[in-house]
């Protein structure tokens, strides 16, 4: 299940949100101010699917991705 990361452009504020494979929507309303007026930026490079994709800059997988 993708992670996206938005933009708010209200209140500049930057979240992930866990999208479900069910919702056919590309928005999410900003959790700090409740806006709509969201953009989405990309997916989070955070997954649980393991391997590659770490690299020397990882500071998400606690060095499981060698
Ligand atoms: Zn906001």
């Amino acid at each position: 299940m993708p992670i996206y990361e938005y933009h708010c452009e209200e209140c500049n504020a930057d979240f992930e949100h866990l999208k479900a494979s069910s919702d056919k929507k590309d928005e999410a309303n900003c959790p700090a101010c409740k806006s709509k007026k969201t953009t989405k930026k990309g997916v989070s490079n955070f997954s649980s699917t393991g391997n590659g994709g770490c690299g020397s800059g990882c500071g998400g997988c606690h060095g499981s991705c060698g």
